[in-house]
């Protein structure tokens, strides 16, 4: 497996969370600036940048990509082809702040990895995340006497606080943090991401853990969170042949703790998910028909100025389109060559 410290934050997979991170911890937070990172191979826009590249067809499929397209077919097209800038969200950069304090925190001995140790690293991970990503300096812009600000980074200071009644870091000693991870399956498509944590048990055992900053889901959405979580079981087993013995999810926000063993039936299937959704990608990306999806998590999308749901023009499509595709309308092309 390939290591990468970059990008410390929460990923959000799953069926029926949103990728958009709203400015709540209603979801898991930080899923925009990890789904960033592991999106800059397949075109994902940067928060709050305006640096236009060139629109490639999508190569690779990462869990938020995947639930990009599941949640809504347009809100891909807009992140993965057109690479639209996004507004960056509190919500978000609060839980990139605290994956970064979390990931940071097993730097230090065993013992010493103690709340109060925890709690004093924000304020430096909090100046190092403005010079990596200074757009999120909008996000007090209008706070000049530091009010919201100190509000924002107590919230940190609870999550992580929190984080030590559900786990003991001076029990853990992680094999990776922040571990990128990419595998190409049979059909040539690459699954990529970024795991926040795996532990080796002396057996040999393979525990893959996630934080999300929001709530825990009601059980019934449970599934959708876990895709993500299979997802990268999988890519775990492709790369080492090794199906991984938990899968967990912390759950800051909430306290809780969620987790699943997966067999490889598990990982099969969730496959065989991911061939299906890639396929209906490159339909889309070779057609340009991206159809908006509406659901009540729109109002959580950065993009309603250009979609037609909400009386928006979608930006000309891109990419060259398949001959003697029709396109066009709103659920068809959106918008002229
Ligand atoms: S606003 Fe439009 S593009 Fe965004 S999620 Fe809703 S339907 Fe999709």
């Amino acid at each position: 497996m390939e290591t990468s410290t970059e990008g410390a934050a929460a990923d959000c997979g799953g069926d029926v969370a949103p990728v958009t991170a709203p400015a709540t911890d209603e979801y898991p937070a930080g899923a925009e600036s990890k789904a960033a990172a592991v999106g800059a191979g397949e075109g994902a826009p940067s928060a709050g940048g305006t640096a236009v590249r060139a629109a490639i067809a999508p190569a690779s499929l990462s869990p938020s990509r995947a639930s990009d397209f599941m949640q809504c077919p347009l809100l891909y097209r807009f992140r993965v082809i057109d690479r639209l800038p996004e507004k960056p969200s509190a919500a978000a950069t609060k839980g990139t702040l605290v994956h970064a304090v979390l990931e940071r925190l097993f730097d230090a001995p065993a013992a010493e990895r103690t709340a109060p140790r925890a709690k004093s690293l924000i304020p430096g991970q909090w100046d190092r995340l403005r010079e990596s990503r200074p757009e999120v300096v909008e996000l007090f812009a209008d706070d000049p006497e530091g009010e919201r600000l100190a509000t924002w980074l107590g919230e940190a200071e609870r999550l992580v606080e929190r984080w030590f009644g559900l786990e003991d870091p001076t029990r853990l000693e992680p094999a990776e943090r922040e571990l990128f991870v990419e595998a190409e399956l049979d059909s040539g498509l690459r699954l990529r991401g970024i795991i926040d944590r795996v532990d080796v048990a002396p057996t040999g055992e393979v525990r893959i853990v996630d934080y999300k900053t929001g709530k825990a889901p009601r059980p019934e959405y449970s599934e959708g969170a876990l895709f993500q979580m299979k997802f990268y079981a999988l890519v775990v087993w492709r790369l080492k042949n090794v199906v991984p013995r938990r899968l967990q999810l912390v759950y800051l926000g909430s306290g809780d703790v969620l987790t699943y063993d997966p067999v490889l039936a598990d990982l099969e299937r969730v496959e065989r998910k991911l061939l299906a959704l890639w396929d209906a990608i490159r339909e889309a990306t070779e057609t340009g028909v991206w159809r908006p999806r509406p659901t009540k998590l729109c109002g959580w999308c950065d993009h309603q100025a250009h979609c037609p749901e909400f009386g928006g023009t979608p930006p000309p499509y891109p990419l060259p389109v398949r001959a003697g595709e029709s396109g066009g309308g709103p659920q068809g092309r959106m918008g002229p060559d």
